[in-house]
């Protein structure tokens, strides 16, 4: 195999890339070509190969990778065609296994962050340095560009154009005991929004500015507007409180893939950021809700008054619509709803059972956005549950109610179905906006800002965000 780089650049390149995974932004400081002797042999372990000693043939052909090289090493054609694969790119079909890859390059080094389509948890891979391992022949195409993940599953990615689409192919080796085969996927990509310059994007408040500045270098992406929700008030018991912002780009279906950040209240620093496939909170929902039915928390008006206090519901949504000066609300649910004797299920707490039921009442859970359970069962006591994007809500009995419950109870489980657990399959954390108890932040009844949710009209055109198709005052 030909080496093609000097001892000297190997010490760069090497050390660069380990530079890049623990703090992959920001330009590489040459003063970290200073390793000292524990630190070298970190770097040869996590290398593969000796950094100053002679050898350097010898274990280069012991790593997997043919052709190693940092992005500033490349040939300057090659260099010149590599913006096009840098961005934010989501999968074309979002039941895939990845739902999103960011290709970012710092001033010296290409970068690569993974989100997979994991439940519970999103299975994300934090940056990894990506190598050029097959330089194309062809002018305007990058060739193909690999990563790798070590740990328990050991991954490793290659990336390359399809025309216009990026291809990502995964091959996965599992070293974990979980009996897992190790498998290889290819899927396909796309770009939510055009690529855009820095010339034209509006002018922001400062704070504003900055976000924008971390969506560029967090995930590749512009957000020429973000949506953010920055209020001092908001702190949790410790005090403890960030900034938030989140991106909604809308998938085909009722999906979006939303983009989120928490940063200081000044914006500089990102404390956490978060790429998941969500229901995009907008639309009409048709929504199954099953009633379990108990003797004692249920009276024979048990349902009438879950319905009022679900018109509530939509009415909230019309009240906020109308706020805004919207022609129509942004959210309805579509109820049907079903009252089911406990007998009649085998566990209120398992989706599966709870659809089963329905079914076997003539009332096929097929064709429902959202399959909701109220559960005030009068013997176990328990909050709620989300699993999102499934659709599937759980709403047990908080208030630990014993005996009929009267209005306020209906309404408090449905504003807790509805605005709560259903926020949730919207991509809603609690820690969207900390809170230590009951403090108002002027939302209410929503449980987080509406910006945040893409329901405000931050760009000016008229829609709010999550119907826009320009949102966040993206141009096409
Ligand atoms: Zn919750």
């Amino acid at each position: 195999m030909k080496f093609r780089l000097s001892g000297a650049c190997v010490v760069v390149v090497a050390a660069i890339m380990i530079y890049g995974v623990a703090r992959p932004k920001g330009s590489p400081d040459l003063s970290q070509l200073q390793i000292d002797r524990a630190q070298e042999r970190q770097l040869v372990l996590r290398n593969g190969f000796a950094i100053r000693n002679a050898s350097l043939t010898h274990r280069v052909t012991q790593d997997e990778i043919p052709f190693v090289a940092g992005p500033e090493q490349l040939p300057q054609t090659l260099a010149a065609t590599l913006p096009p694969i840098e961005g934010f790119w989501i999968s074309t079909d979002s039941t895939n296994g990845i739902a999103a890859v960011a290709i970012l390059r710092s001033d010296a080094d290409s970068f690569v962050e993974v989100w997979g389509a994991c439940q519970p948890t999103d299975c994300h891979w934090p940056p990894r340095p990506l190598r050029v391992v097959e330089p194309s022949t062809e002018l305007g195409q990058a060739g193909q560009l690999k990563a790798t993940l070590d740990g328990p599953v050991e991954r490793s990615a290659i990336f390359r154009h399809d025309g216009q689409a990026l291809l990502v192919e995964v091959a996965a080796r599992y070293r974990d005991d979980s009996g897992r085969k190790d498998n290889h996927i290819t899927e396909r990509f796309t770009r939510p929004f055009a690529p855009t310059s820095n010339a034209g994007l509006p002018t922001l408040p400062p704070v504003a500015s900055v976000v924008r500045d971390k969506y560029q270098r967090e995930f590749g992406e512009r957000v020429p507007i973000p949506a953010i929700f920055n209020d001092e008030r908001s702190v949790d018991c410790s005090r403890n409180g960030h900034l938030t912002t989140t991106a909604y780009i809308r998938r085909p279906g009722n999906r979006s893939t939303l983009l989120e950040m928490y940063l200081s209240h000044d914006g500089t620093v990102v404390t956490a950021k978060r790429v998941s496939t969500v229901i995009t909170p907008a639309g009409t929902f048709k929504t199954l809700v099953v009633i379990v039915r108990y003797g004692a928390t249920v009276s024979a008006d048990g349902i009438e008054l879950f319905e009022k206090a679900q018109k509530q519901i939509n009415e909230d949504h019309a009240a906020f619509a109308r706020g805004r000066g919207y022609a129509a609300p942004l959210v309805v649910f579509e109820n049907t709803n079903i009252l089911v004797p406990r007998e009649a299920i085998g566990d209120p707490r398992r989706l599966t059972d709870v659809r089963a039921a329905a079914a076997s009442r003539g009332v096929s859970p097929t064709g429902y956005q959202l399959v909701i359970a109220i559960d005030p069962d009068p013997a176990h006591f328990a909050g709620g549950l989300s699993t999102p994007p499934t659709g599937d809500v759980y709403v047990g009995n908080f208030g630990h109610w014993t005996s009929e419950l009267a209005q306020p109870e209906w309404t408090a489980m449905a504003r807790v179905a509805y605005h709560h657990e259903v926020a949730h399959q919207w991509g809603w954390d609690h820690d969207w906006s900390p809170s230590c108890g009951e403090t108002k932040l002027g939302f209410e009844p929503f449980m987080a800002a509406p910006v945040l949710l893409g329901w405000e009209d931050i760009d000016g055109d008229g829609l709010p965000e999550i119907v826009d198709d320009t949102p966040y005052g993206v141009r096409r």
